[in-house]
């Protein structure tokens, strides 16, 4: 498939830009583009030195200092090959400010420039051989390195850290599936930079109490009831007892103590707990003094759980939650011992990163910040090379240092809805529950949306009045918020549901975690008992954890720069976290290279990018987008195992585009499946913010609207906005049918897998379906964009693993796709919507 590959790095709706905003409403084409920062970059141009090498390695051997690349001193934007030069300085090719040399160095760099730029004389030996060392004006794509430090692997106090926090309330197949990945984690993180690695594994498990495993000294620490005691109780508590250097321990040194207690897990109900400590060694403590009762019994929330005495149906759902889940509390726990500050970057960071003390692991930023750096060279942070000392002697130090970590990961092995303490899902509201099941067994997909709107939306604004009584008590609000605490500190946090698909966990409330912090969805997709046997989870999780550190960018930061004809609209992106001080500057906490984040333009104008007919202007000031990215990323050395890199690199990107003559063309130009896959976060966007039926709303709009200007366009027939004139239905059909995205959009309306449709089908409950259509969300977000978004719509296949999570046969799928994304369902639409009956819903 043509459009985006996941790995490049723009990805534009369009090929020719829309002049103006006219044009632009005109196609009726977004205008818009899709940026992977981490994603491959451009292969170099000058072939003759081609070797057996990848881009990558050339890309790593070609790496410059940040500090010698000259930026403009109004826009700091960074020099690149469509700036105009003199002997002077240069005239910034995004904002037109004439910026001066800094200094000598500079001058010096760039002394011969305007000689041999200017003219664009590629072909002159000379020029070729001078501009060989400036790749900044050479190249489309640059990554400069800000700071560097080589990292002895097995001795460094700093790794990176894993937690595994499993629910161990249900007991059954959850929890085999949920030991026998975590097992798969701890084999994928032990055989990292070929187990010569400074990671740390913590395992825990949660109930109502939550156990923490110390697997050096074969112990256990738990605390019981954790939900009814403040947080600041339950951390001290623990730190009381337990020695960090303990719980996180090194998994080359532990890595089979840790699996025999993963395996030593065992349900909270079984009664076995203190049979199964490791060695016999458990140390249950003492459940602490509850002497907040006061408090709690004010707490609607957390007496509902054992609430039954309600009507019919209402009284098995009551039952089935009635063991305590104290997840929120657990997770806010885990944030804690992991050193995460509270959710918003504070002064003091602020400071720190704008100090010149380039800090690799606090991930300064320095996109916004010029005249850093200012001698040039890349700092490097030496880990010296007087590696004597024994692994025993640095293990026995390490236990007396204080806990910091390189990042951390944690694993959220859910087996049902957390139902106590902060974070608690359950409403005993029963007119919501009615409601829902009221309306989800409706054929229409519009009510179906109201009454999703109707469990989503409503919880979303009891959560605004509530925050200003109680801050943790609302589900949304606290999820989100645990999301954004550790996306702030480079805590990633991914959500795996172990039970079986028709358990409903409360997905759409817990996702965020996981969406804004970058970690990933997973549900388990076997309904019957076989467990880990036949689940796909302990394989996926390998493979997500499988060398992650080497794949993953970390404490990211991104800032795209448009010439000064456009300017960014809006940014779309749930792992996004806006800066406070900077306008315009992003920071994201962890990325691969397939996540891919939406940009849409607005002209800074009237005239947009000039006047029709003098092309001239066009031509020789293209549009300009230019995007700096900041990341960290660990990187090894394939010459030695012992010792790593961990490097701080600036990536420049910059791109000129042509720009179209008329709508037509713009359309012709389209990229279908950019297009497509903008238009799917615009209304993820709307759906977040205003709900499931509105966003449905907007969508069968934009459909008409486009339908009607594509016609409009074709030139063959005028077809009024309104549709007054029904006998243009044909050159309507054909017009639709010409222009790919049309259909896809329909598919967005009338697919199962859509977030948009909560299909009612057989073998799922319906009040599993906010679950599914919150996993399905998840799953059309960062990482899916174009042709696999356009699968994952058509088929219901994502990321290897997940099957659909549907038995029925082939024949009646089949017959279902004909249906609603065959040709003949479409024409229906199409005619549907050209009818006067549509206008008036
Ligand atoms: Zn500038």
């Amino acid at each position: 498939m043509n459009g985006i590959s996941n790995k490049k790095i723009f990805s534009w709706t369009v090929d020719r830009l829309p002049r103006d905003a006219g044009q632009k409403k005109a196609s009726g084409v977004p205008f818009g583009v899709f940026v992977s920062p981490f994603g491959e970059m451009k292969k170099r141009r000058t072939t003759e030195t081609t070797t057996t090498e990848t881009t990558e390695t050339l890309g790593k051997k070609k790496r410059e200092a940040a500090g010698k690349i000259a930026r403009c001193e109004s826009c700091f934007g960074y020099v690149n090959a469509f700036c105009m030069f003199d002997e002077d300085g240069f005239n910034c090719a995004l904002c037109g400010h004439e910026t001066k040399w800094k200094n000598e160095r500079e001058r010096e760099r760039y002394k011969r420039v305007s000689r041999y730029i200017n003219g664009r004389n590629e072909d002159d030996p000379r020029a070729k051989k001078y501009l060989e060392r400036l790749p900044e004006l050479r190249e489309e794509h640059n990554e400069f390195i800000v700071a560097a430090e080589r990292v002895k692997a097995r001795t460094s106090t700093s790794g990176p850290t894993r937690v595994i926090l499993i629910d161990t309330t249900e007991g059954g197949s959850a929890l085999e599936i949920a030991k026998s990945s975590a097992m798969a984690a701890l084999e994928a993180v032990s055989a990292e930079n070929g187990g010569q690695t400074d990671a740390t594994f913590a395992i825990m498990t949660f109930d109502g109490g939550l156990t923490a495993y110390d697997v050096v000294g074969r112990n256990k620490v738990r605390v019981d009831d954790i939900d009814e005691l403040r947080r600041d109780e339950v951390l001290m508590s623990f730190e009381k007892v337990m020695q960090m250097r303990r719980v996180f321990a090194r998994v080359d040194k532990y890595k089979e103590d840790m699996l025999a207690a993963i395996d030593s897990i065992s349900s909270s109900n079984s009664g076995g707990e203190s049979n199964t400590a490791l060695n016999g060694l458990g140390v249950k403590m003492a459940k602490l003094s509850t002497s907040a009762n006061g408090e709690v019994e004010e707490d609607p929330e957390n007496g509902s759980a054992t609430k039954t005495n309600t009507r019919g149906e209402t009284l098995t759902v009551s039952k089935r939650y009635q063991k305590k889940r104290a997840f929120g509390p657990a997770l806010s726990l885990v944030l804690d011992l992991l050193g995460a500050m509270e959710d918003e970057i504070t002064e003091d960071a602020f400071k720190m990163m704008e100090s010149e003390d380039i800090n690799i692991r606090n991930g300064v930023d320095v996109l916004n910040l010029n005249g850093m750096n200012d001698d040039g060279d890349a700092v490097a942070i030496g880990n010296g090379d007087d590696d004597f000392n024994e692994f025993e002697e640095n293990e026995k130090k390490r236990e007396e240092e204080p806990f910091e970590f390189d990042g951390a990961r944690v694993l959220c092995f859910l087996s049902g809805m957390p139902n106590a303490g902060t974070g608690s899902i359950y409403s005993d509201n029963d007119e919501i529950n009615t409601l829902l099941n009221d309306y989800l067994s409706e054929m229409s997909a519009d009510l179906r949306a109201k009454a999703t709107d109707a469990l989503f939306m409503k919880e979303k604004k009891e959560s605004a009045s509530k925050r200003r009584n109680d801050d943790d008590t609302n589900a949304f609000f606290f999820y989100e918020h645990c999301g954004r605490r550790a996306s702030v500190n480079n805590v990633c946090i991914d959500t795996i549901l172990c039970s079986k698909p028709s358990v409903f966990c409360g997905l759409h409330a817990i996702s965020p975690i996981s969406s804004i912090s970058g970690g990933i969805v997973l549900r388990n997709d076997e309904e019957s008992d076989a467990g880990d046997i036949s689940s796909f989870l302990p394989s996926e999780i390998f493979k997500l954890l499988q060398n992650v550190d080497g794949r993953t960018a970390r404490d990211c930061a991104i800032r795209l720069r448009t010439s000064s004809e456009y300017i960014v609209a809006n940014a779309y992106g749930d792992s996004f976290r806006e800066d406070k001080k900077y306008k315009g500057l992003y920071h994201v906490a962890r990325m691969e290279k397939a996540d891919a984040f939406a940009f849409d333009f607005d002209f800074s104008s009237k005239i947009g990018f000039g006047d029709e007919d003098d092309l001239s202007v066009a031509e020789n000031s293209p549009p300009i987008l230019q995007m700096a990215f900041e990341y960290t990323v660990t990187e090894y050395d394939d010459a030695s195992t012992s010792y790593y890199w961990r490097r701080r690199i600036r990536r420049v990107c910059t791109c000129a585009k042509k720009v179209a003559r008329t709508p037509r063309e713009v359309r012709d130009f389209a990229k279908d499946d950019a297009v497509f896959s903008l238009l799917c976060r615009k209304v993820f966007h709307i759906m977040k913010l205003d709900g499931l039926f509105e966003s449905r709303l907007l969508v069968i709009d934009w459909l008409t609207a486009l339908i009607s200007k594509l016609a409009k366009i074709s030139g063959d027939t005028y077809v009024d906005a309104k549709f007054e004139k029904k006998h243009n239905k044909e050159v309507f059909c054909r017009c639709a049918n010409a222009f790919s995205p049309t259909r896809l959009v329909y598919t967005l309306l009338i697919s199962k897998n859509s977030p948009l449709v909560l299909m009612a089908y057989d073998g799922m409950n319906n009040e599993n379906q906010p679950d599914l259509r919150s996993l399905n969300l998840f799953l059309c977000k960062d990482r899916l964009v174009g042709a696999d978004l356009i699968d994952f719509l058509l088929n219901g296949c994502v990321c290897g693993g997940s099957k659909s999570s549907t038995d029925r046969n082939v024949e009646e799928a089949q017959d279902e796709k004909k249906m609603y994304y065959g040709y003949e369902g479409f024409l229906s639409f199409v005619e549907r919507i050209s009818s006067e009956e549509f206008l008036s819903l």
